[in-house]
């Protein structure tokens, strides 16, 4: 039987943790969960039948997983953990972490006999829920294997490549949503102040080929109705555009639409607050066009 501990009991953290607590009580194994603030873990226990747990008990899982906001505060558990580290365990990391971060921890790890995956994750606080998220893998295809059934909380799995690959390619795919919300916003704030109904274009658009995810779900759900519902941080989509800026420059490539929006992102964090709901990012271009988008 497997032991599963889940560090970071956050927005995502606290849902993916529940699909490994019921895998647990279904195969005889144990779910541990840790969390700084430990009052979230205890809870968590309560509700999903986990084991909240210290860090120096985490550490003796045969799978660690951790969903923290950036690969820096992953840095500082490795620091805290490594005392008690036991070679044979698999670190997975599910925080929207850096490539360049990815390849450190790994070999830091690699000294100490635990293996490292960047696993991170799309499809919201919602497929965390359903257990239906998106993992994107990087990492030696066999060790990729020997995860994939104790990935309880993904409905796709995807090995990308090397380790690194997978923090690369969330990167991307996060900068494409930034495009494509901002995009969204602009269009729709130059069509209010031109008098024209934006539910009225919305639904035209979604039917047509400048749809996307944001069109048809962000923007109706979450702007539309004001009330811009905090599931995933506007802070943390400025992280992973700059993450994503990284993966250009050390590509060598030139990406200056990636470059501008993820500049605006950067900004309407600034502006709007780090804290808020990524979707909030739109109210820097309602400041910018003095349109609500309504
Ligand atoms: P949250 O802010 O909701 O949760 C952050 C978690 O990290 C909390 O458990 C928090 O603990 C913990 N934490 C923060 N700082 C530290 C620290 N210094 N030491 C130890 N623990 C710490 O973030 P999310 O769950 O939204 O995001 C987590 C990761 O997943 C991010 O990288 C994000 O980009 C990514 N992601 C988020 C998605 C979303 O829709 N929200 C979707 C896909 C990926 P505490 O409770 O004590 O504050």
């Amino acid at each position: 039987a497997t032991t599963t501990a889940f560090l970071g009991l956050g927005a995502m953290g606290y849902p993916m943790a529940a699909h490994l607590a019921r895998q647990a009580a279904a195969s005889g194994g144990r779910a541990l969960v840790w969390n700084r603030t430990e009052a979230r873990a205890q809870k968590h226990a309560e509700h999903y039948g986990s084991e909240a747990v210290s860090l120096a008990q985490a550490a003796r899982a045969d799978l660690l997983f951790t969903c923290l906001p950036t690969s820096a505060e992953v840095d500082d558990l490795i620091a805290a953990l490594t005392p008690h580290l036991r070679p044979g365990t698999v670190w997975v990391d599910c925080t929207s972490g850096h490539p360049d971060a990815a390849r450190r921890q790994r070999e830091r790890l690699a000294a100490l006999g635990v293996k490292f995956l960047d696993a991170p994750v799309s499809g919201g606080t919602g497929g965390a829920e359903a257990g239906t998220l998106t993992v994107m893998l990087g990492g030696p295809a066999d060790e990729v294997e020997a995860a994939r059934p104790h990935l309880a909380f993904a409905g796709k799995v995807v090995r990308v490549g090397e380790t690194g690959a997978g923090f690369a390619v969330k990167a991307i795919n996060n900068v494409l949503l930034a495009v494509n919300l901002w995009a969204a916003g602009e269009g729709l704030a130059a069509l209010g102040r031109g008098g024209v109904d934006l539910g009225a274009a919305l639904s035209v658009i979604n039917a047509s080929s400048g749809r996307s995810n944001a069109s048809e779900h962000l923007i109706p759900q979450r702007v539309l109705t004001r009330e811009f519902p905090a599931t995933f941080a506007l802070g943390l989509l400025a992280k992973d555009a700059g993450i994503a800026l990284d993966v250009v420059q050390s590509a060598g490539a030139s990406a200056p639409t990636l470059a501008q929006v993820a500049g605006l992102i950067r900004a309407a964090s600034h502006v709007v607050g780090p804290h808020e709901d990524h979707t909030a990012a739109l109210k820097l271009i309602e400041q910018m066009n003095r349109q609500e988008i309504k």
